[in-house]
């Protein structure tokens, strides 16, 4: 290395090394830590800078900056999607203005007169923009229930390009078998993409499964704070890598620079959050699945969580996301009314608890039949397990749950 003091190792305390970097098979926390831009290599302060700058200067007309406009790449950026396609052991990563804003660019890959194979209990938004705008460029999609693969089999048409899958789905939290899935798609041709909100890189990888494109909401769990948008993308094929490079630049639909650091800055504590917020998530599943109140418990760490089994070989955790059905609507809104700890709105994987009523939030949009169909019944509320003390989270709903 051409670094000053690069070969002295005793006198002048320099340290031999301006370019730190962590060795690759270092653990995932520590990857979390130091992942590269952790500091700024310029100056040595411990966080990335912000680059506020639309567009970067040329000192040589013959040797354009690596960085010449925002929009096409920025070094704050970068970081984040340097460091999230660290995270998920992916070749390329791009960081976009919202989940669904990361999720419409990979749909962009279709062309029309293609045809998608998706889950059925796909999130709220991924629905819209399937049913509602992609097939308004000819784009048309068959929702199956993923967790049973002889119906996704089922569904191919000689047009069928992509599969996209989301487990644990919401609310419900069913599973679908990603390697199974997988295994299929390839043997056929299709891109696989999946949406990977619910676990973060932490608990589930599919790159590693063969997976083609990942994709997130880090508004969620890897933001953490309920306080930035954002969506990322991570693939592991270099030829999808340029296509998805082609795709951001040309819609633009980036993220912001302070955004981008304001997610790095949550990202760092990502394992340290959802390794509490799982704690929390395991006692309180447990604690509904026991009381008499409470009809139906879904969270993949219960024993008798459908497609447990499958989960447990994917995935490296359950997870801070538990629904349960307390029976009827009337009792639903009295839970929600009464509770204290956590806020009652949309969204999920935040530091404070999040009580959200799929019936008329998330789901409000789908049929009641088909709602109903699919176990979103009118007494299910989804609880995403914030960082308070879990005594107390249980305490408030005990109360909440009480008679008159
Ligand atoms: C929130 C969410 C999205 C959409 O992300 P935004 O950042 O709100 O655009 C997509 N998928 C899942 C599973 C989500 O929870």
């Amino acid at each position: 290395m051409s670094a000053p003091g690069g070969s002295s190792g005793g006198g002048g305390g320099r340290l031999g090394q301006r370019k730190r970097h962590v060795h690759d098979d270092a653990k995932f926390a520590t990857r979390l830590i130091h992942f590269g831009g952790e500091l700024d290599e310029t100056t040595g302060a411990a966080s990335v800078q912000i680059q506020q700058a639309s567009t970067f200067h040329h000192f040589d007309l013959n040797d354009p900056p690596e960085f010449d406009y925002s929009r096409s790449g920025n070094p704050t950026r970068q970081a984040l999607e340097d460091y999230i396609t660290t995270l998920e052991g992916g070749t390329r990563g791009f960081a976009f203005a919202s989940g669904m804003a990361a999720i419409s660019t990979a749909f962009m890959m279709l062309s029309s007169g293609d045809h998608v194979i998706c889950t059925e209990d796909v999130y709220g938004g991924t629905y819209r923009l399937l049913t509602v705008i992609l097939t308004r460029m000819n784009i048309e999609t068959t929702f199956v229930d993923m967790t049973d693969l002889d119906q996704v089999k089922a569904a191919l048409k000689p047009n069928t390009k992509a599969v996209f899958l989301e487990t644990p789905s919401n609310p419900t939290l069913r599973i679908t078998d990603i390697a199974a899935v997988v295994g299929w798609a390839k043997e056929n041709g299709l891109l696989t993409m999946i949406d990977n909100t619910f676990m973060t890189p932490y608990h589930q990888r599919p790159l590693e499964l063969g997976i083609d494109v990942v994709l997130h909401s880090a508004t969620k769990f890897l933001g953490g704070h309920s306080d930035v948008l954002a969506g990322l993308a991570v693939v592991a094929d270099k030829s999808l890598g340029m296509r998805m490079k082609q795709l951001q630049n040309g819609l633009g639909n980036v993220l912001g620079v302070q955004d981008s650091w304001l997610l790095m800055r949550g990202m760092k504590t990502l394992k340290a959050r959802m390794d509490a917020h799982e704690i929390g998530a395991r006692r309180l599943a447990q604690w509904l699945s026991e009381h008499p109140g409470v009809e139906r418990v879904y969270y993949p760490g219960l024993a008798n969580h459908p497609g447990r089994d499958i989960h447990e070989k994917q995935s490296l955790g359950y997870g801070a996301v538990v629904s349960f059905d307390v029976g009827s609507g009337e009792l639903a809104k009295r839970v929600m009314g009464r509770v204290q700890i956590p806020i009652v709105a949309v969204s999920l994987g935040a530091v404070e608890s999040i009580l959200s009523y799929p019936p008329m939030m998330s789901h409000a949009a789908m049929p009641r039949e088909v709602r109903l169909q699919r176990g979103i019944t009118d007494g299910l509320m989804r609880y995403s397990v914030g960082l308070e003390d879990v005594e107390d989270i249980i305490a408030d709903l005990e109360q909440a749950l009480g008679g008159e």
